[in-house]
């Protein structure tokens, strides 16, 4: 089934320029990006991307994780796309956990886990299409995507935006 999956490089693959090499691990899976972008992602942003996981205990430092308190403040967010994007993505990431991650996975190769209990673990990937297209729809806008991946409607705006000066 061809899928769709949304990938984020997390701040600390960022700040460990692990970025090149996470790309290139992915392209194994010879599937196809469709979007990226470099986003500093907000508290709101990064609230609503981890929403399933606000009861948790590790929740608000998750939170900071993601935001790149800890790191830089970036993250890289892409979109790949073919067969069996979302557990193609999967197996390379490895294990949530980084000590259980296959060594050779990109989280068992570049994770860790911090004292204060966080999986820095580099990557971030959908686990199924229910999650991606709720994951997609949050980190994309329509015309930031290269190909139709769902259903979308034009609005006239009356937004005002930065152009260039
Ligand atoms: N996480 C953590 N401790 C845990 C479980 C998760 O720090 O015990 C972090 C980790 O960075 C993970 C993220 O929370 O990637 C989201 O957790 P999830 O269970 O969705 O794992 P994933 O889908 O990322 O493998
Ligand atoms: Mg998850």
């Amino acid at each position: 089934m061809v899928q769709q999956t949304l990938v984020l490089i997390k701040p600390d693959g960022l700040k460990k320029s692990l970025t090149g090499n996470v790309l290139t691990r992915l392209s194994e899976t010879k599937l196809e990006i469709v979007a990226a972008r470099i986003v500093q992602v907000s508290k709101k942003l990064a609230e609503e991307h981890y929403a399933m996981l606000k009861d948790k205990p590790f929740f608000d430092d998750l939170i900071k994780y993601i935001m790149g308190e800890y790191h830089k403040k970036k993250v890289m967010a892409l979109v790949y796309w073919g067969e069996d994007a979302i557990a193609k993505v999967r197996q390379i990431c490895g294990a949530t956990n980084p000590e259980e991650a296959d060594s050779v996975s990109i989280r068992g190769a570049y994770g860790r886990i911090t004292t204060k209990g966080v999986y820095e673990n580099v990557i971030h990937a959908s686990t199924n299409p229910e999650e991606s297209e709720r994951e997609i729809k949050l980190w994309f806008e329509p015309d930031e995507i290269i190909v139709d991946l769902y259903p979308a409607k034009t609005v006239k705006t009356t937004c005002e935006k930065r152009v260039w000066a």
